[in-house]
């Protein structure tokens, strides 16, 4: 089976097509600015990347372009987009009542339309690649992989804030979670790697790359996880703040004047590691800042371990225990610093670092880097979100076939 896994952003459309049988990516890219010029990057596996800047009016326009690549002769991996069995949706927001990964029907479209006043960000761009597909491939089978349906099986203790509950009966604010793909995907792999079911484990999936989540996954359901309503919520980001007290927000807005929108914006994309150093979003600037004795650096980096450190504090109380810690993302998989910082002075929960394994990590598989005698193990397991929305693209799309 051949699978198209679409990842649509407001100006941009990320893209692989995966091979099923041998696991493989034939090719993957992205369309970028799209609405607003257009930039095209097409990678064949052990091929040279492919640039091409051309205008991408909308969705549709990007991904008829994808599909021509790969059906070109010169760029090719396909002979026909007809070899193309299924297309599989990274869609963020899947509401209450998507609970699970689901096959696109025309009213799974409509009820991702009534979201979109809660998902105003990454709604519209989903379904319109959605679109996109029903217009280009219109007999192609569609599934819609939710970063939210993780978290479906929560308990309401765990998802209802504590402001007055008509907020959640009628406008659904509540905690959603996000990154759910991810750390689905990692938890499987983690039971996987230990050869145990997983079923019979207590773990906690750290994502931490320029957006961060952590989730406890009890008998492979979350349990537990930090964001909530938006990914605003939880331990500070690149540019987000994560949770801080509500009323700083409403009294920087009195004294300063601000909008909501001006408000959200220094939230989002001013505030988290870049805020409080003033330097970068990225860590590894920040990083560099710190060891060259930057103040605000070094502190950018404690809070954030800081607060990686409270959610497995708490979420080992909410579980009774731990068996596995798994770091993954962009910082989780490659700052052996932060990995340090996070599991330093844990020996008491179970949790005892290989320094010299956690230094000497190998890139890109999955890895262990605990102490033999740690009654908690510890991973770094690298995500893969695209190959999980595959798996269950082919899953539906197999069930569809049999129908
Ligand atoms: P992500 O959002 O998963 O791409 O992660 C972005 C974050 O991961 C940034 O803060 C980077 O500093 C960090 N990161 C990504 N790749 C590396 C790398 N190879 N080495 C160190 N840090 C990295």
């Amino acid at each position: 089976m051949k699978i198209l896994v679409l990842n649509a952003g407001s100006s941009s459309l990320k893209y692989q097509l995966f091979n099923m049988e041998s696991g493989q990516v034939l090719a993957k890219g992205n369309c970028e600015r799209i609405g607003a010029g257009g930039i095209v990057t097409y990678k064949k596996t052990n091929a040279e990347p492919y640039f091409e800047e051309t205008d991408l009016e909308n969705h549709e326009a990007a991904l008829k372009i994808v599909l021509e690549l790969l059906v070109s002769k010169e760029h090719g991996v396909i002979d026909s987009v007809n070899e193309i069995d299924a297309v599989g949706h990274r869609v963020a927001h899947g509401g209450e009542q998507c609970k699970q990964s689901t096959i696109i029907t025309e009213s799974i479209i409509k009820y991702l339309e009534t979201l979109i006043p809660i998902n105003p960000l990454h709604g519209p761009p989903a379904i319109s690649g959605i679109k996109a597909c029903t217009d280009l491939m219109p007999y192609v089978p569609q599934v819609a992989v939710f970063d939210t349906s993780f978290y479906s099986d929560m308990e309401d203790s765990r998802y209802i804030y504590p402001i007055p509950y008509e907020f959640y009966e009628r406008d659904k604010i509540r905690r959603y979670g996000f990154h759910g793909t991810s750390h689905r995907y990692v938890s499987r792999k983690l039971a996987e790697v230990m050869g145990k079911p997983i079923e019979d484990l207590k773990i906690i999936t750290c994502h931490l790359g320029n957006g961060s989540s952590i989730t406890a996954v009890q008998g492979g359901k979350a349990i537990d996880t930090s964001m909530g309503f938006t990914p605003q919520e939880g331990i500070a980001m690149g540019t987000r703040s994560g949770s801080i007290d509500p009323t700083v927000v409403t009294y920087i807005m009195k004294t300063k004047g601000y909008t909501s929108d001006e408000m959200e914006d220094i939230l989002n994309k001013k505030s988290g590691l870049l805020g409080i150093s003033g330097i970068s979003n990225d860590l590894r600037n920040i990083c560099v800042a710190a060891e060259n004795g930057n103040k605000r650096a070094k502190l950018a980096m404690k809070i954030l371990t800081n607060g990686i450190k409270k959610y497995i504090g708490s979420y080992i109380a909410e579980m009774n225990g731990l068996d596995a810690l798994v770091f993954t993302a962009g910082i989780g998989e490659n700052q052996y610093n932060i990995r340090h910082d996070v599991c330093e002075n844990m020996s008491w929960l179970g949790i005892e670092l290989d320094e010299e394994k956690n230094k000497n990590f190998q890139r890109g598989i999955p890895f262990e880097i605990s102490k033999k005698e740690s009654k908690v193990k510890v991973y770094i397991i690298p995500t893969d979100e695209e190959y999980m929305i595959a798996l269950d693209t082919e899953r539906f799309a197999k069930k569809k076939s049999k129908q």
